[in-house]
């Protein structure tokens, strides 16, 4: 893996950490809602149970996301080494290869 691979993964790690965040959050504003009634949560466990379900629900909400993007890749993958995006017909990595990355 090279230096940019690396940066690139770290970067996407960090930015995964921050959604995962921002979902922890929404979930368990959610589950407080007043408008839940008799069914909203209180108490220290909220933010858990949030992470859980965020957790549990992450993979199925990137799954057709990051098949499309695994798609659009291979779309933009030259065949037999060479040296031209074949969609674009620039010089290989092309500019959506570059932010797939
Ligand atoms: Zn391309």
């Amino acid at each position: 893996m090279s230096t940019s691979d690396k940066t690139a993964w770290t970067a996407l790690g960090h930015d995964l950490e921050r959604a995962h965040d921002a979902g922890v959050t929404a979930a368990s504003a959610g589950l407080r809602d007043a408008a839940l009634g008799a069914l909203r949560l209180t108490g220290p466990g909220v933010g858990t149970l949030a992470d859980a379900a965020v957790t549990s629900a992450t993979p199925f909400v990137r799954a057709p996301l990051l098949a499309r993007m695994s798609a659009a890749r291979l779309l933009h993958q030259p065949d037999d080494g060479g040296v031209l995006c074949p969609a674009c017909r620039v010089q290989f990595p092309c500019a959506t290869v570059q932010v797939l990355r």
